[in-house]
């Protein structure tokens, strides 16, 4: 086994291949090597209008096909769009369980989350939704979660005393399925669940999401139905919702969770590589939403963080890209990007920190306080 082979089976050595190669390519500097004053603005006027996107780069992509010599030509919009302008944590631990709601809920939830992957259920501890609208008194329709699969309609709030009114979700599928246009197939936007065929929640699709479509969105069935003949996946179909959204409604706190990568298990190379590729112009196009929208640009921080990994080929305990298994270092050393109002640009931290920190320092840069997350705010976020 050839040395680079074997620095890449440790979170460190992983960190450190990223952050190389992110000096080399896209020209950051070390963070550790900055000195000056924090850049984000503080007050309460300030605080109002501070608006944060966050987006899962979800499904789960290894360095191999991203932050590494050989993936870079699948990452063009990252790579050279957004990182120059982000402050890129290049050490990110998931330590929790691997699966995608359980782990985009320990996202939100700032707790690694215990809950059944594979169950209509809601967090155990309260989101970030939740913390943000009790402790700033903000509406119900200042917070949304746009979700990829059916099994994520929960994610908005959880059971929790004293907390329980969370984010609004809204599962695009669902206003697909409500909308219900003829004569196209349009299976391949609401393929759902690639992990565990035998777990296919019900496709809602009735009079609520209707209602969504026409007084939310403010799209008739046919105006959408006749752009989702135009869409290729379930992630372009959620991030025409998203634009949407930040048009109709501005929502200060608006988190999107991306799925199209998880493809992979069906063991399908390009599918995988594909999914990537539009997975990276996707959030480019979010990123040109907020300048385009007066009541994002300017004020708005955006995060993009993959839920996890996936396995290393090494490992004779996985299948390499096709799953999440191992627990390997592949599959939870992850990365977070954040860039806009009040980040440092064009910066690389290499300080271990953990998924569940997330939550903590949307905290510090919002203004609540997320009392059961057993995170820490990143400090170079503050
Ligand atoms: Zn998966």
């Amino acid at each position: 086994m050839n040395r680079l082979i074997q620095s890449l089976q440790t979170p460190f050595g992983l960190s450190l291949s990223r952050r190389e190669f992110l000096r080399d390519v896209a020209g950051l500097t070390l963070g550790s090597t900055l000195m000056g004053a924090s850049p984000f603005l503080r007050g309460e006027a300030v605080r109002k209008k501070r608006k944060v996107i966050v987006i899962t780069f979800g499904g789960g992509a290894r360095d191999q096909e991203t932050f590494a010599p050989e993936g870079q030509e699948n990452i063009p919009h990252l790579l050279h769009e957004l990182i120059p302008q982000s402050s890129f944590f290049s050490h990110v631990t998931n330590r929790g369980i691997l699966g995608h709601y359980v782990a985009t809920a320990s996202l939100a939830t700032g707790v690694y989350e215990t809950l059944n992957n594979f169950a209509a259920v809601p967090p155990q501890h309260p989101t970030v939704f939740e913390y943000f609208r009790r402790d700033l008194k903000r509406p119900a329709n200042d917070a949304w979660v746009v979700a990829p699969s059916n099994g994520f309609n929960r994610i908005g709030e959880s059971d929790c005393r004293s907390y329980g009114a969370g984010a609004l979700v809204i599962l695009p599928k669902h206003l697909l399925a409500a909308a219900r246009p003829g004569g196209v197939n349009l299976d391949h936007l609401l393929r759902d669940n690639y992990e565990n065929p035998l777990y296919t929640p019900q496709l809602g699709g009735g009079e609520f999401e209707l209602q969504q479509l026409d007084r939310i969105l403010r799209l008739s069935v046919e105006d959408f139905a006749a752009h989702a003949r135009t869409l290729s996946s379930p992630d372009e179909l959620s991030v025409y919702i998203a634009i949407r959204l930040m048009q109709q409604e501005a929502p200060s706190l608006l988190w999107i969770t991306m799925h199209d990568i998880d493809v992979a298990h069906s063991g399908a190379y390009s599918l995988y590589i594909e999914g990537i590729r539009r997975t990276d112009r996707l959030c480019a196009e979010m990123w040109r939403a907020v300048q385009d929208n007066p009541e994002y640009a300017g004020n708005t921080t955006m995060f993009i963080l993959p839920d996890f990994g996936r396995d290393a080929d090494y490992d004779t305990g996985g299948n390499g890209f096709q799953h999440h298994r191992t627990g390997d270092a592949a599959s939870r050393t992850t990365w977070m990007m954040a860039l806009g109002a009040g980040v440092r640009p064009g910066v690389i931290y290499d300080d271990p920190v953990q998924s569940i920190d997330l939550v903590p320092s949307l905290g510090a840069i919002l203004g609540f306080s997320p009392a059961q997350s057993e995170g820490k705010p990143v400090r170079e976020l503050l």
